[in-house]
């Protein structure tokens, strides 16, 4: 069975946060100080997880994406996977991480059937890579990277946001890199979501921009013709090296949607930008059948209309999304809650 909201789009795709906690603070998804957590007892255990999925796949979820906060903060998670993967109407089960638990991590997610993986990697430098995340890490994450491809989670990706005067520079650096670890890098522009409390329209480094400076090294680019509900466009360079681009702040993608994101307490959003959520956590702990919880998921992606990031683009003199003093009203407001 399949669902369509209001402008017709299915879902398809379930981003899954397993914890809001974080080991980095990078400065485009967590710049402040002091945050506000989810508090401990909300968290959904690994079995009420695999029900709330369940549902979803009853519904046509077949793609499941574990994310965080950094999702291997969250204890025990290959036994998390290994339930997951054991759901034959799954056809992908994808991490993303920062990168940092991932060589301790790696062997044993691939053996309890993670597929593929997701890096988030801004930086080479070292220098650069504290200023940017506030911690030291970046040997880990590199190691973490090398552990992933030995693991066998392929395909790699390398996810780079983007951001003028502060890591602009190294896009062919990272082009190169990816190539030594056969990782697949993707450029993120930098978006004005919840959590980018610094964000300005000055500091995003657009996809024309980047594909300049791209074709300026390497010669001529050819953009890949793909029919795909996934965000990044894809492209090639002479030498075959495939990169993406996810150009969500000045090109959004909000027509062939079909994502939703579940937070590690339960709360259902059925977009980055939503104000709202749809308490699921609630209606699983008040004992709701499976068939209720296919009815709320319905109900809720039926009534979708949201299209975030394209309402957002027409804003001239446009600001961040929400200022830190909301953020810390409700934690669920925050990027690093949602997973991104
Ligand atoms: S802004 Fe919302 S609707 Fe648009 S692509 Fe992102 S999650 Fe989907």
């Amino acid at each position: 069975m399949s669902i369509a909201d209001a402008f017709g789009r299915p879902l398809r795709n379930l981003r899954v946060s397993v914890t809001d906690r974080c080991n980095l603070r990078c400065q485009y998804c967590m710049p402040e100080e002091h945050y506000v957590w989810l508090p401990r007892a909300d968290i959904l255990s690994f079995e009420e997880i695999g029900r709330l999925v369940d549902c979803f796949t009853d519904l046509g979820v077949d793609r499941v994406r574990l994310t965080g906060g950094e999702p291997l903060m969250r204890h025990d998670l290959p036994l998390l996977v290994r339930q997951l993967a054991a759901k034959p109407a799954l056809r992908d089960l994808a991490l993303t991480s920062n990168g940092v638990l991932l060589a301790e991590q790696a062997a044993a997610l691939a053996a309890a059937g993670l597929r593929r993986v997701t890096v988030s990697l801004d930086t080479l430098r070292p220098d650069r890579f504290q200023a940017l995340t506030r911690r030291a890490g970046l040997d880990q994450v590199l190691n973490g990277i090398a552990a992933a491809g030995a693991a066998g989670l392929r395909p790699l990706k390398l996810d780079t946001v983007v951001m003028r005067g502060i890591n602009d520079d190294e896009l062919i650096d990272l082009i190169e890199y990816g190539k030594t670890v056969a990782a697949e890098v993707r450029f993120i522009e930098y978006m004005d979501v919840g959590g980018a409390t610094h964000w300005s329209a000055e500091r995003v480094y657009p996809r024309a921009s980047i594909l300049d400076d791209l074709a300026r090294r390497y010669g001529a680019i050819a953009a890949l013709r793909e029919e795909s509900a996934a965000p990044a466009e894809r492209y090639r360079l002479p030498d075959g090296t495939v990169f993406g681009i996810i150009a969500s702040t000045t090109a959004p993608f909000c027509r062939a949607c079909d994502r939703a994101r579940l937070t590690a307490d339960g709360m259902w959003y059925l977009c980055l930008y939503a104000r709202a959520g749809i308490d699921l956590r609630a209606a699983l702990r008040r004992g709701a059948t499976r068939e209720e919880l296919a009815a709320l998921i319905t109900g809720g992606w039926q009534a979708r209309h949201d299209r975030g990031a394209e309402e957002r683009v027409v804003h001239r003199d446009r600001a961040p999304l929400l200022p830190a003093s909301e953020l810390r009203k409700d934690p669920h407001l925050e990027m690093h809650t949602r997973g991104g």
